[in-house]
């Protein structure tokens, strides 16, 4: 294994070059990731709103009990904040969740006279993130999945995996919040690769660079990565 000195390492490179470099090695180690959107975006925004602060098996048995119970969302709003508290509970602060679920449809329902999201697949993008930013529990974060996994818009979510290897890779400066890397990233990211891109970089967070210890050797972006030069993986 050769190290380079601190002369030779990569500075901070916000380019859609390195972000295209990037998801082309990831899909190599990986395998690709087409878009696949769900196509339901009122499903998808109650079911991200359910997966704040827990773990994806308990938001996804919440959310499954609450289509259990009230099988169309005119009836989640027909139901009282307790009834639907008792649905979601497995999913943690289930009162505050069936609260804001609540009064999301309501909202929904009063301005556009029924339950769906769908007009959003023909707002313009900014529009439609600022349309679901104004509800309450609803960030960039949020408005991102729902508008990019259910509808297959090119917004791209930005979540802690994102955010991390996106710093480490120098993406974006250190110091950058996560709010702040939406603009950021959506600025570097080509619209054709906001799925592959988010996606692969969650799978790679999660296998190999995680957030204690990240796998450096064992990296295809180590040659790439600021970081990983740094720690003197850039060749084996
Ligand atoms: S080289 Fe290390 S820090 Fe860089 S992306 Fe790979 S695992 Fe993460």
């Amino acid at each position: 294994m050769a190290r380079r000195t601190a002369k030779s390492q990569p500075m901070f490179e916000p380019t859609r070059r390195r972000v295209r470099a990037i998801t082309r090695r990831l899909e190599k180690a990986h395998g690709p990731r087409p878009w696949d959107p769900e196509g339901d975006p009122l499903g998808g925004l109650i079911a991200t709103i359910l997966s704040q602060h827990t773990s994806d098996t308990n938001s996804h048995a919440a959310y499954a009990e609450l289509r259990r119970r009230f099988p169309t969302w005119e009836s989640v709003l027909g139901a009282t904040p307790r009834q639907i508290e008792q649905a979601i509970r497995q999913g943690g602060l289930a009162k505050q969740k069936s609260v804001r679920i609540k009064a999301i449809l309501a909202e929904i329902r009063d301005e556009h006279g029924r339950l769906g999201l769908d007009f959003l697949a023909h707002w313009p993008i900014d529009r439609a993130v600022e349309y679901l930013c104004r509800f309450n529990g609803v960030g960039r974060k949020t408005a991102a999945c729902v508008l990019m996994f259910e509808l297959g818009r090119p917004v791209l979510p930005v979540d802690t995996h994102v955010h991390r290897l996106a710093k480490r890779l120098g993406l974006i400066a250190p110091d950058t919040s996560a709010d702040q890397a939406h603009d950021a990233l959506q600025a570097i990211c080509p619209d054709e690769l906001v799925w592959p891109f988010h996606v692969l970089l969650v799978t790679h967070g999660r296998r190999i660079c995680k957030a204690r210890e990240p796998e450096c050797g064992a990296c295809s972006l180590r040659d790439i990565c600021p970081t990983g030069i740094r720690a003197g993986w850039d060749e084996c």
